[in-house]
């Protein structure tokens, strides 16, 4: 027969609704604030809580590449890669309503990179125009 206990399904923690400390979902109540929890809310809150920490993964993700790829691989970063992970950090996670600080943070610098990089689409497209059109000083 194989160990059950080494299947047995890791704890999963949220915070609790009444004083915020972080509390197991399988608790029948808080053990710092004694409020008795409701199974359910508690795994909906647990979902929420990996849901936020792993925007705060994927958030980093977006700009952690920039430092190893030499010119080419930067400027592969900034048109292609950051805009394209940012924005499907939004579509994913950008319906979350939350004000866990580390998730606010996340979304304001997802944000950063997709505005940064609408800036620089603009002002590439205003170059290739300038270039087709001969707006360039003559
Ligand atoms: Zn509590």
């Amino acid at each position: 027969m194989a160990n059950r206990l080494s299947i047995t399904p890791a704890e999963r923690v949220f915070q609790c609704p009444n004083c915020k400390e972080t509390i197991s979902t399988s608790a029948q109540q808080c053990r710092f604030c004694y409020i008795q929890i409701d199974r359910r809310l508690a795994e909906a809150a647990a979902d929420l809580m990996d849901e936020l920490n792993q925007a705060c993964s994927e958030a980093a993700d977006v700009s952690s590449m920039l430092s190893d790829f030499g010119v080419y691989g930067w400027l592969v970063a900034i048109v292609i890669s950051r805009p394209t992970k940012g924005i499907r950090w939004l579509v994913r996670f950008g319906a979350i309503r939350s004000e866990d600080p580390g998730f606010v943070d996340a979304r304001r610098h997802v944000l950063h990179v997709v505005w940064v990089s609408a800036i620089v689409y603009v002002l590439l497209i205003l170059f290739v125009l300038a270039s087709v059109l001969g707006w360039s000083g003559s």
